[in-house]
C-alpha cells in the first residue's frame, strides 16, 4: 500500500489541489517537463502528513493570515504583465501549502538530505558536463533566514559549498552586519553547477535546477527570502523586471518575504552600492524583528 491510498478521499483532493497549483506555477516559469524518480516513502509519508495538515489548519485560517504576520506593508508579487494576474493566483493557492505547514524543525536537515540524494549525480541539464562538485546548499536547514543566488563560481565549484570566493567573503560579512553568523541562515543557488566562464544560467538550466531551489525553500521554510541579483528573483518569481523596481519593498512570495539586493559579486565590482544593499538587509532585519547591531 502506498502512501496516497492512505490518505483520506478529502486529503486526496488537498494533494490534487497543491500539486496542481504547483504544476501552474511551474508553466509559468516555463518549467514542462519532469523527470520521475521514485521517491522513498518516508518522503511521500511527510508529505502526505503535512497536506493533511495543512488541510486542518486552513479551515478556520483568516485569508489574511500572512499580511497580518507582519507590521510592514508586503506587497503580493507585482501584477504588471501578462503573467503577474495568474502567477497572483497561483502564489496565494501555493503560499497556502508553503506556509501553513511547514515541516518540524527537527525534520528540516532529513529532508534536505533526501532532496540531495534524489538530485544524485545530477545530469538533467548540460551544466553537469563541466563541473567538478555540485553546490546544493549550505547553513542552518531550519533558518528564519534565506540567501539566494545565481550559481556556483569557481570556488564553489571547487568545495562544493556555495558562497566561498571573494563574493562568498563579502556575503559573510553582509550576515555578520545583520548581527548573524553564516550558520544560522540557509543559502542556496538558482542552479547547482558552475555555468562556464560564470555566465548567466540559460533559460533551460533555470528551467530544470530551480524547481530543486523550490524545494529548499519548502523544506526550509525561512520567514524572509533575500534574492541577491537579478537572476535570482526572476527565477524566484517568473518576471523579469529591473532590480531597483524590486529593491526597497517587501515582496510576497510563496508565502515567503521576499527582498531583494544585489549579488555580491556586483558590489565588489561596485563597492558604492554597499550602504544600498546595506539597507535592503536592514529591511529584512526588521522583518525579523532582529536589532541593529551596535556600532563600537
Ligand atoms: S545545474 Fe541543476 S539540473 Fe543542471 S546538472 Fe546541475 S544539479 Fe542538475
Amino acid at each position: 500500500m502506498d502512501a496516497m491510498s492512505q490518505v483520506d478521499p478529502m486529503d486526496a483532493t488537498a494533494w490534487r489541489c497543491a500539486v496542481e497549483a504547483r504544476l501552474r506555477f511551474n508553466r509559468d516559469l516555463g518549467i514542462t517537463e519532469y523527470y520521475r524518480r521514485d521517491v522513498p516513502l518516508s518522503v511521500q509519508d511527510a508529505l502526505a502528513a503535512q497536506v493533511a495538515a495543512t488541510r486542518r489548519s486552513t479551515v478556520a485560517a483568516d485569508s489574511n493570515q500572512i499580511a497580518n504576520r507582519s507590521s510592514t506593508q508586503v506587497s503580493t508579487v507585482p501584477s504588471s504583465g501578462a503573467v503577474a494576474p495568474t502567477e497572483a493566483v497561483i502564489a496565494t493557492e501555493s503560499s497556502v501549502l508553503f506556509s501553513a505547514a511547514p515541516l518540524a524543525p527537527a525534520a528540516r536537515a532529513g529532508a534536505l538530505e533526501q532532496l540531495r540524494a534524489e538530485i544524485g549525480d545530477c545530469s538533467r541539464c548540460k551544466l553537469h558536463e563541466g563541473r567538478n562538485k555540485l553546490v546544493f546548499g549550505d547553513g542552518d536547514p531550519a533558518a528564519r533566514l534565506m540567501f539566494v543566488g545565481e550559481g556556483p563560481g569557481a570556488d564553489e565549484d571547487a568545495q562544493g559549498i556555495p558562497f566561498v570566493g571573494r563574493g562568498g567573503q563579502l556575503l559573510n560579512n553582509m550576515i555578520g552586519a545583520m548581527g548573524l553568523r553564516r550558520d544560522q541562515v540557509y543559502i542556496a543557488n538558482v542552479v547547482k553547477c558552475r555555468p562556464p566562464g560564470n555566465r548567466t544560467p540559460e533559460t533551460d538550466e533555470g528551467t530544470t535546477c530551480s524547481p530543486f531551489l523550490m524545494r529548499q525553500i519548502e523544506i526550509v521554510a525561512p520567514e524572509v527570502v533575500v534574492a541577491l541579483g537579478q537572476t535570482a528573483v526572476t527565477w524566484l518569481t517568473g518576471q523579469k523586471r529591473p532590480l531597483n523596481a524590486w529593491r526597497g519593498t517587501v515582496h510576497s512570495m510563496l508565502g515567503r518575504k521576499l527582498i531583494v539586493t544585489y549579488h555580491p559579486a556586483y558590489l565588489l565590482r561596485d563597492p558604492n552600492q554597499k550602504k544600498f544593499a546595506w539597507e535592503d538587509l536592514q529591511l529584512a532585519m526588521r522583518e525579523l524583528g532582529l536589532q541593529l547591531p551596535q556600532r563600537g
